[in-house]
C-alpha cells in the first residue's frame, strides 16, 4: 500500500492526485493532506479520503477547519509547523509536493531530509534550493520523481539509454496563449486572457508562467538539478500541441519522445506508482489525423526564458532571485497593478540590482527570497 501526504491538496495538482487516487483504493491510501486557505474544500477531501491528519497554512482558518472536522478523530493542524509535521510523518511514505510558489520549498526540503519518496510537482523548490535539495538526499536517501509533464516525459525516455550517452534533453512549450501575438499586441494582453491556456487547465501563477515562458524557464532548471546535466545539454522546442511531452536526444542521434494526451494524472500517477505503470481509464491519445509542429523559441518576445537561463548560468542565489522576483511581478499582474509585458523587466531589475552567493545556506536561499520580492515590489511601485 502507497501512504501518500500531499502538500497542496486543494490546488490543481492536489484534486488531480486525489482523482488518481480514487481511481487506485487498493494502491493507494492517503494519509495526510495540506492546503493553503480554503478549509471548506480541504475538509470535504478530508472527509471523503479519511487521512489520520490534515493542516492549513493559513493559520487564522484553523477553527474553520476543525469545526468542519470535529468528531472525525483526524488531526488538525495550521501553519508552517503545521505543514512541516505532514511532509516527515512516518505515516506517509510517499508526499507529493504541490504548493505552488517559494512557500513549497521549506515543506518540500523537511520532506526530502525525511527520506520520503518525493512525487515533486513544486518546481520552484528545485529552482530555489537545487544544490541544497540534491545534497539533503544524498544523506537521507530520499527519492525525488518528477510529477512535471515535461521532466516525467525525459525520465520515460532516459529509460532508453545510458547518462552518458545522453546527448541533449528537449523540453517541449506550448508557446502559451500569445506564442502568435505580436510584440505590439502583447502590449494589451489581459489578465483573462493570460489565464486561457490553449491546453492544460492549472493553477494561476503556473498558467501566467506558462504565457511569459518563464514556466519553461524553471523548468530548464528544473532539469539540470532533476537530471544532473548541465544547461547547455537542455534544450526548448515550441510545440502548439502539447501531445509530445519532451524528447531526449542521444550521442548515436536517435531521438526518443514521450507522447500523451495533456493531462497531468498520468504524470502523477507514474511518480507515485513507479517502478509500476497501472492500467488508467481515462480518454487515450489518438494520432490519427493529428500534425505534431515544432519551432524555435523566440527570445525577442518572449525574454524570461534567456533570463531564467542567464541565471541558471549564474547559478548560487541567483535562481532564487529570479524566482521571487518572478513570483511578486506576477502575483502584481493578476491584481492589475503590473502590465503583462513589464513581469520580465521587473524580474530582470532585480537579477541586475542581486549580489550572487556561490554557495548558499538555507538560510540564505530564505533571505535572497525574501529581499528579491520586496525589491520587485518596490520596482513595481515606482513603475
Ligand atoms: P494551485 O495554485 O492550483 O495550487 C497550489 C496549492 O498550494 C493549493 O493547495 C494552495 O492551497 C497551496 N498553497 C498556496 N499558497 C500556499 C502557502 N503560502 N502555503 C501553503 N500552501 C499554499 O497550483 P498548481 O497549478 O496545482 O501548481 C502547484 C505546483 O505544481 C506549482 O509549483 C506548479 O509549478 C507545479 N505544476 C503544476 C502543473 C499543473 O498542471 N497545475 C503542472 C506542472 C507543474
Ligand atoms: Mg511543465
Amino acid at each position: 500500500m502507497i501512504t501518500l501526504g500531499i502538500l497542496g491538496s486543494t490546488g490543481s495538482i492536489g484534486t488531480q492526485a486525489l482523482q488518481v487516487v480514487e481511481a487506485l483504493p487498493e494502491k493507494i491510501k492517503v494519509s495526510a493532506l495540506t492546503g493553503g486557505s480554503n478549509a471548506k474544500l480541504l475538509a470535504t477531501q478530508a472527509l471523503k479520503f479519511r487521512p489520520r491528519m490534515v493542516a492549513i497554512a493559513e493559520k487564522n482558518r484553523y477553527p474553520e477547519l476543525k469545526r468542519l472536522l470535529a468528531r472525525t478523530g483526524i488531526e488538525i493542524l495550521a501553519g508552517e509547523d503545521g505543514l512541516t509535521a505532514v511532509a516527515t510523518d512516518p505515516g506517509s511514505k510517499t508526499i507529493l509536493a504541490a504548493i505552488v510558489g517559494s512557500a513549497g520549498l521549506k515543506p518540500t526540503l523537511a520532506a526530502i531530509r525525511a527520506g520520503k519518496r518525493v512525487a515533486l510537482a513544486n518546481k520552484e523548490t528545485l529552482v530555489m534550493a537545487g544544490s541544497l535539495v540534491q545534497n539533503e538526499k544524498k544523506i537521507s536517501g530520499a527519492e525525488i520523481l518528477p510529477v512535471d509533464s515535461e521532466h516525467s516525459a525525459i525520465w520515460q525516455c532516459l529509460a532508453a539509454g545510458r547518462k552518458k550517452e545522453v546527448k541533449s534533453l528537449i523540453l517541449t512549450a506550448s508557446g502559451g496563449p500569445f506564442w502568435t501575438w505580436s510584440k505590439a499586441k502583447m502590449n494589451r494582453v489581459t489578465v483573462q486572457e493570460a489565464l486561457k491556456h490553449p491546453n492544460w487547465a492549472m493553477g494561476a501563477k503556473i498558467t501566467v508562467d506558462s504565457a511569459t515562458m518563464m514556466n519553461k524557464g524553471l523548468e530548464i532548471l528544473e532539469a539540470k538539478w532533476l537530471f544532473d546535466l548541465p544547461l547547455a545539454k537542455i534544450r526548448v522546442l515550441i510545440h502548439p500541441e502539447s501531445i509530445v511531452h519532451s524528447l531526449v536526444e542521444f550521442i548515436d542521434g536517435a531521438v526518443i519522445a514521450q507522447l500523451g494526451r495533456p493531462d497531468m494524472r498520468l504524470p502523477i500517477q507514474l511518480a507515485l506508482t513507479y517502478p509500476y505503470r497501472l492500467e488508467t481509464s481515462w480518454p487515450r491519445l489518438s494520432l490519427a489525423g493529428k500534425s505534431l509542429t515544432f519551432e524555435e523559441p523566440d527570445n525577442n518576445r518572449f525574454p524570461s526564458l534567456e533570463l531564467a537561463r542567464k541565471a541558471g548560468m549564474a547559478g548560487g542565489t541567483a535562481p532564487a532571485a529570479l524566482n521571487a522576483a518572478n513570483e511578486i511581478a506576477v502575483g502584481e499582474f493578476l491584481k492589475g497593478n503590473l502590465p503583462f509585458v513589464k513581469i520580465p523587466w521587473v524580474v530582470e531589475q532585480v537579477l541586475d540590482r542581486h549580489q550572487v552567493d556561490p554557495e548558499p545556506t538555507l538560510a540564505t536561499i530564505l533571505r535572497v527570497n525574501n529581499w528579491a520580492q520586496d525589491q520587485a515590489r518596490c520596482i513595481i511601485a515606482k513603475g
